[in-house]
């Protein structure tokens, strides 16, 4: 079905093309149904973070086209909220398998803007087409809950309704996950969805959103406006908007916090990282250093979920050569090569920054024990590529202990026992998810229960590497070229 909308006369090949300024292609909005132009003079480049050749252009939507999105949401919302659930439910149900048919083309789009490798990019589908498959349960889901006789003659009742128009602001790192938690299951209840993705990668989402046209969503349930801050305090103010949806940095996520409810909205802020793992000296020592390489460098580092700190406890500091070793061993490469294990960060300045970081832990003290700067990768030299890096004795006053890095970097402590460990770890302002490595149930119940952070793994599997698709339903074919579907552009 997709191919047939796809232009392949002007095929865009991974790293192997480059476009004047007035041919690169440009990014549509999705309003009301329609693909469109913006009318705007503001664009942003998009990039292809192995090579820094410009693949895209997205517009910064004007005011007018953000107001027209906006009410097209609100016009769909009165017919799509009185849907019957079982028709929104097929629509679903169309769209989880029309993902499923175009996984390959969604995960090229991303491993083009992203980065990140193809079997990344095809597990940041997958993961995002779960939640598409939750949703088709709403039969279910949405049921309420009723208390006959709570009190003489009188029964409660309680519904699940559709509040309106709802918006999700996506930030760069799983350019479908991320949208796929968002308009399905605001839509799936009968809101209608205005979406705003990262402008680094816009083009997932776009094609995320034909994909539920061609599934039968009405025009008007899921519009796309495309920017930075504009589109951002667009949406905290505008009146329609009943609800917000954020995933990103602490910075943006603080101020669309206080920004949209302060404008009575309701609004989720799922912010920044820095996730642990605690070592015992009796984990299975070869499990958990492969758990511990994959958490740590997968996707380059670039996960909330990223086990960016380690904890070895007692004599498990041992286990470092090992560590360093494996980590060695790992590819460093555009992410459509074969073989590629870790691929580009998404910009210079992310890269500049990832690379600051290791400095001022080198600086105040630390001890590397493995540095990825200065990776060369052959054919690719001006690429955002950091290597593996391990930072080892890393001292909690160091600033590449207390900032979420955001890249290959593990920084490792050390720590005499696990109260330790644990008090460590509830020190620290984050706490997205932690794992701890252990073949002892009492030391795992101990952690899970007195560590305080959102999400807890234990035992010899750890839940930090849990995008990965590890057995890959959808292997990745590496010979395919990777292409931009031109109807989005
Ligand atoms: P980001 O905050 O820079 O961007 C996210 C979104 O916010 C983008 O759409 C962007 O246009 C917008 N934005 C950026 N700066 C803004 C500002 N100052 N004011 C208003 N809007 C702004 O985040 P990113 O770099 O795209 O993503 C990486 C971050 O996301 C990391 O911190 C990572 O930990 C976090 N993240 C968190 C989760 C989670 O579930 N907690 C999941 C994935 C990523």
């Amino acid at each position: 079905l997709l191919r047939s909308l796809l232009n392949k006369k002007a095929p865009l090949q991974l790293g192997r093309m480059c476009y004047s300024s007035s041919s690169v292609p440009t990014t549509k909005l999705f309003i009301d149904g329609k693909f469109v132009e913006s009318n705007t003079s503001e664009w942003l480049d998009v990039h292809n973070p192995a090579t820094n050749e410009v693949v895209g252009r997205v517009p910064k939507a004007t005011q007018e086209e953000m107001l027209a999105a906006a009410d097209s949401c609100s016009r769909a919302f009165h017919s799509w909220s009185e849907t019957s659930i079982l028709s929104r439910q097929q629509i679903f149900l169309r769209y989880q398998q029309l993902i499923k048919d175009n996984i390959k083309e969604l995960a090229k789009i991303i491993t083009l803007e992203q980065g990140k490798t193809l079997a990344d990019a095809e597990g940041d589908v997958f993961r995002g087409l779960q939640v598409v498959e939750h949703a088709c349960s709403i039969t279910s889901l949405m049921l309420g809950e009723t208390l006959p006789s709570i009190t003489k003659d009188m029964d409660t009742y309680t519904y699940r309704l559709p509040i309106g128009v709802c918006a999700g602001i996506a930030p760069f790192n799983f350019p479908a996950m991320i949208p796929l938690w968002m308009f399905p299951i605001g839509m799936v209840c009968g809101n209608t969805y205005l979406m705003k993705p990262s402008e680094r990668v816009p083009g997932c989402t776009m094609l995320l959103a034909k994909l539920l046209q061609d599934a039968g969503a009405p025009d008007g349930t899921l519009n796309i406006i495309h920017g930075q801050h504009a589109a951002v305090n667009f949406i905290c103010d505008h009146p329609s908007i009943k609800a917000i949806s954020f995933v990103g940095s602490n910075q943006a996520g603080e101020y669309i916090y206080e920004r949209g409810s302060k404008n009575g909205k309701r609004v989720q802020s799922n912010m920044g990282a820095k996730n642990h793992g605690v070592v015992m000296p009796d984990a299975n020592k070869e499990n958990t250093i492969n758990q511990l390489v994959g958490a740590a460098f997968g996707a380059a580092g670039q996960r909330c979920m990223a086990l960016s700190t380690a904890i070895f406890v007692g004599e498990s500091r041992e286990w470092l050569p090992e560590l360093v070793e494996r980590s060695k061993s790992l590819r460093v490469n555009a992410g459509d090569q074969p073989g590629a294990d870790v691929g580009p960060l998404i910009s210079p300045e992310a890269k500049a920054r990832v690379e600051f970081l290791i400095q001022s832990g080198v600086d105040e003290g630390a001890k590397l024990l493995l540095d990825g700067r200065n990776v060369n990768v052959k054919g690719y030299e001006n690429g955002n590529f950091v290597g593996p890096t391990i930072l080892g004795n890393v001292k909690p006053d160091m600033k590449c202990y207390r900032e979420e890095i955001f890249g290959p970097v593990l920084v490792v402590l050390e720590a005499d026992s696990l109260d330790d460990a644990i008090s460590l770890i509830n020190s620290n302002p984050y706490g997205n998810g932690t794992a701890i490595f252990t073949t002892n149930g009492a030391t795992a119940r101990k952690y899970t229960h007195e560590v305080d952070v959102g999400q807890v793994s234990f035992a010899a599997v750890s839940i930090l590497s849990q995008y990965e698709n590890k057995v890959p339903i959808f292997p990745p074919d590496h010979e395919m070229s990777l292409e931009r579907p031109d109807f989005l552009y």
